[in-house]
């Protein structure tokens, strides 16, 4: 089955953030490693539009997640989260947000975008010059890097493409080099 059918039977054909039937649509969660039908949901342009474009957020759209905020669906929840964060200065969705258990590897996925947090709550990966790294981007060693657990050395100036982040750490980033998906600190490196 298709990725789109999965999540059609999922949620029954309706929009799982607002329980709309038309216009429907895959939406990988941002970063979206996760991938897959874990890290996806089915949502309408109504609701895909404002996540993706935060100047046209009309809160009461999003009163719906005062009941989609509750789905066992761990893609909806960070979705959920997201929003009533972004929206948290208006009240409710902080009373929401107060009620909305996420586990720790859930809130560490919601909080990777930095969504709705305070600027001492995030996590910014920055290079060797203070330059800002973001999920994708390319990045060259500034220094040779032996590679733990192997006898491998990543030498200075290798380009490392498409690097993930850790959202837990600002100071580490992954990437492959070789072949091999290696932890990279972020001070021996340089956007390129
Ligand atoms: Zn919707």
């Amino acid at each position: 089955m298709s990725l789109l059918q999965d999540l059609q039977n999922r949620s029954g054909n309706t929009c799982e953030l607002c329980t709309a039937t038309t216009n429907l649509k895959i939406y990988e969660v941002p970063p979206t490693s996760a991938g897959g039908v874990d890290g996806s949901l089915l949502a309408c342009d109504t609701c895909i539009d404002q996540i993706e474009n935060p100047s046209t957020t009309d809160s009461n759209h999003w009163r719906c997640l005062n009941d989609s905020m509750w789905s066992e669906h761990r893609a909806v929840q960070v979705v959920a989260w997201r929003l009533l964060s972004r929206l948290k200065a208006e009240g409710w969705p902080q009373d929401l947000l107060d009620m909305l258990y996420l586990d720790d590897d859930t809130l560490a996925f919601a909080k990777a975008t930095n969504e709705g947090l305070d600027d001492s709550e995030k996590i910014i990966h920055r290079d060797v010059n203070g330059v800002i790294l973001e999920t994708g981007d390319s990045v060259v060693l500034v220094k040779d890097l032996k590679v733990k657990g192997s006898s491998m050395v990543a030498k200075q100036g290798t380009a490392v493409r498409n690097i993930r982040l850790d959202h837990e750490n600002a100071e580490y980033i992954e990437g492959k080099v070789d072949g091999q998906q290696i932890v990279i600190i972020t001070k021996y490196v340089k956007k390129s």
